[in-house]
């Protein structure tokens, strides 16, 4: 396993690769990895000959600095896990060695950047651009592998390379998830045991939701039942929305023909989760 802290020498170790033909493929990460994580590294080593992860966490992304401070950072356990993998390329840069200055661009995405997260942390898809603009610069990876577990993400990213007409093909991981349903996330690692009950509370929501809508209840009436559902508990609902799981535009009726993505987020303690379920496999 290469590990590199530096852009000159990755790019330097990639060229070279790439000579010889070698097929690349990228897995963004912030660390603290789980197996959400591994499952895209594990289908970048399954489709390329060297996998780069990238381990980084990107201040420019978040618009809360709690959050930032108290973000998990693991950095021999994640080595130690990528290990396992064959043609692991380890990218650890420092904040100076990725943002020299202070970007002059600024990133919006129009309405697509403006809904769901985007209405909560201003700036976060700007600051996700920006940093992922610039691993496919640095990288220039044939493949990226991101996770339906953030799926507004995927949306702004696929948005990103059709706009910078990048050459990357881009693919969507399914969501890993505990056993009692609670998505793999590296902020699971900050809720105390009562907390962690408590965060499961997410995916039922949505198991409820998506019963609600396949029962043709109205988006609106499925909305207030899900409010209803959390009105009575702990966890603090921040948004709850059904949408085409492409343009994330709100849905109008249980009866549209459409790929249909019900997302939520919500607060446990201090500890902010989202999650998602898309219905029917036309994503
Ligand atoms: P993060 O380190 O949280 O920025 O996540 C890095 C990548 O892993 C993103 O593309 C996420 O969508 C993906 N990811 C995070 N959690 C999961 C999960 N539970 N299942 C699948 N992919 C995930």
């Amino acid at each position: 396993m290469q590990v590199f802290r530096e852009i000159k020498p990755l790019r330097a170790y990639l060229d070279a690769k790439r000579a010889e033909q070698a097929t690349i493929g990228l897995v963004p990460t912030m660390g603290a990895l789980h197996e959400g994580h591994l499952s895209l590294v594990k289908g970048s080593v399954d489709d390329n000959d060297i996998t780069v992860t990238s381990i980084f966490v990107n201040p420019v992304q978040f618009n809360n600095p709690g959050d930032l401070a108290h973000y998990p950072r693991t950095l021999d356990e994640d080595l130690a896990m990528l290990q396992r993998y064959k043609g692991q390329v380890v990218f650890h840069p420092s904040a100076n060695e990725v943002y020299k200055q202070e970007p002059m661009i600024t990133l919006g995405f129009g309405p697509l950047g403006k809904t769901l997260e985007g209405q909560f942390r201003p700036g976060h898809f700007h600051g996700v651009g920006m940093v992922v603009a610039k691993l496919f610069n640095i990288v220039k990876p044939h493949r990226a592998y991101f996770g339906q577990k953030d799926l507004q993400q995927f949306a702004v990213i696929r948005r990103l390379v059709e706009d910078f007409s990048f050459d990357v093909e881009l693919k969507c991981m399914p969501i890993i998830r505990e056993p009692d349903g609670l998505a793999l996330s590296s902020r699971n690692k900050r809720l105390d045991p009562d907390e962690r009950q408590k965060a499961a509370k997410l995916y039922e929501a949505l198991g409820i939701a998506h019963d609600l809508y396949r029962r043709r209840v109205s988006p609106d009436q499925v909305k207030k039942e899900v409010e209803g559902f959390f009105s009575m508990s702990d966890v603090t609902l921040e948004y709850f929305e059904i949408v085409n799981a492409s343009s994330l535009n709100p849905l109008q009726s249980t009866f549209a023909n459409e790929p249909v993505a019900l997302c939520i987020a919500a607060y446990v303690g201090e500890v902010r989760l989202i999650d998602n379920l898309i219905i029917g496999n036309e994503y």
